[in-house]
């Protein structure tokens, strides 16, 4: 046997065995909501066999118990919907034909925000227009469909199962005592993740734990918009601070519906009845939501969820066992009038596409924390314009915060600015292009808004593009 052939031989012997382990590896996710789909999805790639244990059933696109926040406004940016829409083959189209839209960010939305609203125009970047429960029902049926993925639903996790003698997670015990191993268990358990607790059992010691107040209170509700003539697919008014601490979302969803969401920031809360809903929506910085609200009805009740703080864990500056990655609202949950929850988990997802069975996961978990760091210094930036986060507030946060709301100014009549603000915020392009020359220099020397000029403006007041000065005057 020459040389060649018996490298190649070996080599065909190597690959098969190689292709064995692969077959025979298997990923646990702890958590079947968007985190751990997009998880397994992304983990069906290079392991053989992909198992998401989720506590709740999953009947269908309706909310869950495991999942309050599916009451409430959810959108998808621009990114997360460009990550899921590969790992999640067939989930888009099939929303579609459910009756879920697309919309564009810069034309069918309003976005009111540092006292100022956008212009309006054509940007290029895709809003779904789809309620949460809908979304994450076509994302588990595009994941069931893959051979190598078993979803398994009423199935409580009771922990994962650490080796001590191999410093590694080597599966998990279900809440009925059973137990089942696995090469690598990714916790995607949400907000109330026992990581920490488990962690500290375990012998790795204490996860630092970072928080920023937001004292935040969403009230929900799902309308009938049919007769409100409302001529556009989206509404976000947020807070003038720092003397308003109340915000609104308005979010077309399948069905002929809008969801309504209306927001306080350090205690300030909406009431929980119709009227007095509707009532308090008069005291937003602008009244186009109030007026939507006095023209539309309400299906069903309105819906409560608080979030306290926005709060980001330390994985990566730990040591961690082997085999383990904590993902998703687990790791960090944002201020979420922002959106970004379910594409950050999205991009976390991305990088485990590259993940193979017995790689080292504590150079993943690095690699996984680094994608909420930007939005963390996005959220955590523009907490800091309120009087009760000023102790906690650096220079630096300050001088950004400035900078920020300058940007959202200039992109209040230049629609370039805009864009790029809007491929910024959507996570479809880096915080650096909001330094880029335009930017920069309409920051230092462009035209100033002043902030009063725009509160309170009717729709004849809103800059427009070109394209869209023929747009229809509906009273909003
Ligand atoms: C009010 C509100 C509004 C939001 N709006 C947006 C938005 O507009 N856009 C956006 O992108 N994000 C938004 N988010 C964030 C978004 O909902 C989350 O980021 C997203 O759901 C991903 O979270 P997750 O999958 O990590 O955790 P979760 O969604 O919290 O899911 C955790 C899962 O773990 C399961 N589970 C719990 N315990 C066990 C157990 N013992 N065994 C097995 N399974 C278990 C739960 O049933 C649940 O399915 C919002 C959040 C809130 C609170």
């Amino acid at each position: 046997m020459n040389r060649f052939a018996k490298t190649s031989h070996e080599s065909r012997h190597q690959v098969s065995r190689t292709d064995r382990k692969l077959t025979a590896s298997h990923a646990i996710v702890i958590g079947g909501s968007v985190a751990g789909l997009c998880a397994a999805a992304a983990l069906a790639k290079n392991f053989g066999k992909v198992t998401v244990l989720e506590r709740d059933a999953l009947p269908g696109p309706v909310p869950r118990r495991g999942v309050p926040q599916s009451h409430h406004t959810h959108a998808l940016l621009g990114r997360g919907q460009e990550i899921m829409e590969q790992l999640f083959p067939g989930a888009f189209e099939a929303l579609l034909e459910d009756g879920a839209s697309v919309s564009d960010f810069g034309k069918d939305f309003r976005w009111y925000h540092h006292g100022s609203w956008r212009v309006r125009g054509r940007l290029g970047i895709d809003s779904w227009m789809v309620s949460r429960p809908l979304l994450e029902s076509h994302l588990r049926d595009s994941l069931t469909a893959r051979g190598n993925v078993v979803l398994r639903h009423e199935c409580p996790v009771d922990a994962p199962i650490h080796d001590e003698a191999g410093g590694r997670v080597k599966g998990v015990r279900l809440r009925d005592g059973s137990v089942l191993e696995a090469d690598l268990v990714v916790d995607a358990l949400g907000r109330g993740s026992k990581s920490p607790k488990w962690l500290a059992e375990w012998g790795y010691g204490e996860v630092e734990e970072h928080r920023v107040e937001i004292g935040m209170t969403y009230v929900s509700g799902l309308f009938d918009v049919a007769d409100a003539g409302y001529p556009d697919d989206g509404l976000m008014l947020y807070p003038q601070a720092p003397d308003n601490h109340r915000g609104g979302i308005a979010l077309r969803v399948e069905g002929g519906r809008m969801m309504v969401t209306l927001f306080g920031y350090h205690g300030d809360r909406a009431p929980m009845d119709h009227a007095g809903f509707v009532e308090w929506s008069k005291t937003l910085p602008e009244l186009q939501l109030h007026r939507l609200l006095a023209r539309s009805r309400l299906i069903g009740e309105l819906r409560q969820h608080t979030m306290p703080y926005q709060q980001r864990r330390g994985y990566a500056g730990m040591r961690m066992p082997a085999g383990y990655v904590v993902m998703g609202d687990a790791l960090c949950s944002f201020d979420p009038s922002f959106g970004q929850g379910m594409t950050t988990a999205a991009m976390q997802a991305e990088l485990l596409v590259q993940l193979r069975p017995g790689q080292r996961t504590a150079r993943m978990q690095r690699r996984i924390a680094r994608v909420t760091d930007v939005p963390w210094l996005l959220t955590s930036t523009d907490a800091s314009c309120w009087p009760e986060n000023h102790d906690e507030v650096s220079t630096g946060a300050t001088v950004l915060q400035r900078y920020l709301k300058r940007v959202f100014e200039l992109a209040s009549h230049d629609l370039e600015v805009y864009r790029t603000l809007s491929e910024v915020m959507h996570f479809m392009n880096p915080v650096s292009h909001l330094f880029r020359p335009r930017v920069l220099w309409g920051v230092l020397f462009g035209q100033r808004n002043s902030g009063r000029r725009q509160m309170r403006s009717g729709p004849s007041e809103l800059a427009v593009a070109p394209e869209l000065s023929g747009v229809r005057r509906t009273g909003y």
